[in-house]
């Protein structure tokens, strides 16, 4: 009944309590650059709140931390609108999450579609606009409609086109990637870091975070920064039939993809695809830290559509994180 699901006054005050704490971890993280706890226990907060709400619907409201876009903008930059806005990804952290995500995708999309695979670099997402071929402007993500401005930032990265390449580029493109270190250039970032007498950056991401958020982009400059792209937003005279096809198109016009994506026809592709790179992980450049599945057809992409915070049509698979391996050996050679 009505009654039953009405929430108790404990899991209100617990509700609260862990959207005051994923509020602040959120600032902290994302404004700050200083985490105040590890990923892992965000993480365990953020599905403790889900449970909670999945227990008592009444929780859920479009303020809540499992409904937005984690993560804000800092007033020392100028504030961007989007024109579409930018998304998180849902996760699924084993095979069976990952199964069940593909069963509701085959059954509601009614047919099966083909699967894109590719990598998630631990970065930061960049949204490039183009008007006419042109950059116009970069923005970070912010809260998913307002990010920040990094324009002059971003011009430094080399791989990031000034124009688009062709006759063919479209009146207007928002592209979606991610700006990160190397292994090598996080490395080469963290000893100019310490050799100036400044605190090292704890993570490539933490890097690329703070590179691209300078106020000086005569530092940005120096840093070798890449970019890859992995989607794009608002569009004009761009109709790209599949994922993959808008991936081909961004390459000839000169934007950096990469060339580890694939399609895959059915979930034993995207199974394969996930346990190669789990293999490969570490002889990658770059850190990653799970693989991307996303629907490759735009027709089906828009059917299934996006939640407040992601879209259907992608989930993150993650990799166990390394600290955590570690600790599960640690314990099972204790015992
Ligand atoms: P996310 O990083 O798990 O996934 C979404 C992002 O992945 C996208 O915005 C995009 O930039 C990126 N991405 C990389 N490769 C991609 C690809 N191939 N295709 C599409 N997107 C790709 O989600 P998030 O919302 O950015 O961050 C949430 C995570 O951040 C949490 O799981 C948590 O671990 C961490 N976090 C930690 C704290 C803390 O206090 N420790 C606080 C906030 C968030």
């Amino acid at each position: 009944t009505d009654a039953e699901s009405e929430p108790t006054v404990e899991a209100r005050e617990r509700h609260a309590e862990l959207a005051r704490e994923l509020d602040e971890h959120q600032y902290r993280y994302y404004v700050l650059q200083s985490p105040a706890v590890d990923d892992s226990v965000y993480d365990a907060q953020m599905r403790e709140l889900e449970a909670l709400e999945a227990q008592f619907p009444a929780l859920v409201t479009p303020d809540s931390p499992s409904q937005r876009v984690g993560g804000t903008f800092s007033t020392e930059f100028a504030a961007v609108d989007h024109r579409e806005r930018m998304l998180s990804l849902d996760n699924a952290l084993n095979e069976p999450a990952l199964e069940a995500w593909a069963e509701r995708i085959e059954r509601d999309a009614g047919s099966q579609p083909r699967y894109l695979c590719e990598l998630k670099i631990d970065g930061l997402a960049l949204n490039l606009t183009y008007e006419k071929g042109r950059l116009t402007r970069a923005a970070t993500r912010g809260d998913g409609r307002t990010g920040e401005d990094i324009t002059l930032n971003a011009r430094t990265i080399r791989e990031i086109p000034e124009q688009l390449a062709g006759d063919n580029v479209p009146e207007l493109l928002e592209v979606r990637g991610e700006v990160f270190f190397t292994l090598e250039g996080f490395q080469e970032v963290n000893a100019a870091q310490v050799a100036a007498g400044e605190r090292p950056f704890a993570n490539p991401r933490n890097a690329a975070s703070g590179s691209l958020r300078q106020k000086d982009p005569h530092i940005t400059a120096v840093r070798p920064m890449r970019m890859l792209v992995h989607g794009f937003g608002a569009r004009e005279g761009f109709n790209p039939a599949s994922q993959s096809e808008a991936y081909e198109l961004m390459h000839a016009w000169g934007l950096p993809t990469s060339e580890r994506y694939r399609v895959c026809a059915d979930l034993a592709g995207v199974r394969a695809y996930i346990a190669e790179y789990g293999e490969k992980r570490h002889k990658l450049e770059h850190e990653i830290d799970g693989v991307v599945v996303k629907v490759d057809q735009m027709s089906i992409q828009r059917r299934l559509g996006s939640t407040s915070k992601a879209p259907r049509w992608a989930i993150a698979f993650k990799y166990p994180p390394e600290e955590a391996m570690t600790k599960l050996i640690g314990i099972e050679v204790n015992v």
